[in-house]
């Protein structure tokens, strides 16, 4: 029984993505499953990149893959398999973007029918479903971010945190962070150049705009951040910047 995943990230042009056997699960002859398998509402499907990112290899897995593409973005690889032979679209050294068609559906290797496996390659495969599910998965807004507004960023954190002014975060500059909440600090000036740095970003700060305090919205926004940049799960997307800890970690970029 095929579920049908609304996704944020297409993996099929058509849009329509049911998932035939998901991660972890039994499936073919393996005991456990690398990736998710989909398949859409044609019988092959265009193959899209989820994400901007280089091709780092086009080819034929004799394991059982058929013929895949694997796709680099910030270090994590995302890779479409079973393509249909002859249709890749691109070659090892290319840069896509997020929504470019790269191949056809297949079922080249050992599929049992028309399917993409879609792996998330880390370090080893992990979970691919919070990269199709999630606004920022490979925290590309983190990275298109130029130095400029970081540094501004930075000193403004500093100058705010009463730590030295240089502009280049580290341990001491993270030992002043002071934890912010809808119940604590919610005015302090560090707020405004949170605000600032989050709008650049790419967060919209609703009608209240960059006003100082750590609203309803600034709660929403920094759950987002915990969730997409930080990574955070469950309780811990609480919406609570916590002096020293992770959510500071990763906007000071430590
Ligand atoms: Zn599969």
């Amino acid at each position: 029984m095929a579920t049908k995943l609304q996704v944020k990230n297409k993996i099929l042009k058509s849009g329509i993505h049911y998932l035939t056997s998901d991660y972890k699960t039994r499936n073919e002859s393996r005991s456990t499953h690398n990736g998710m398998d989909f398949v859409g509402s044609v019988k092959q499907d265009e193959i899209l990149s989820i994400a901007d990112g280089e091709v780092v290899f086009t080819g034929y897995d004799s394991g059982g893959g058929g013929y895949w593409i694997s796709i680099k973005t910030n270090g994590i690889e995302h890779r479409y398999f079973h393509l249909a032979n002859g249709t890749t679209k691109v070659k090892k050294g290319d840069y896509v973007k997020k929504g470019d068609v790269i191949a056809t559906m297949g079922k080249t290797g050992n599929a049992t029918g028309y399917n993409v496996h879609f792996a998330i390659y880390k370090n080893g495969y992990v979970d691919p479903k919070p990269y199709l599910m999630n606004d920022d998965p490979f925290n590309l807004y983190n990275c298109h971010v130029d130095d400029d507004d970081f540094t501004t960023f930075v000193k403004g954190v500093q100058s705010t945190l009463n730590a030295n002014i240089d502009g280049l975060p580290g341990p001491e500059t993270l030992s002043k962070t002071i934890t912010i909440s809808r119940t604590i600090n919610n005015n302090h000036p560090v707020i405004k150049v949170l605000q600032v740095y989050l709008k650049t970003l790419g967060y919209d700060l609703g009608s209240y705009g960059v006003d100082g305090r750590y609203g309803p919205v600034m709660e929403k926004i920094i759950k987002e951040y915990q969730k997409n940049v930080v990574g955070l799960k469950g309780n811990l997307v609480d919406g609570i910047i916590t002096a020293k800890r992770y959510t500071w970690k990763k906007l000071l970029k430590l």
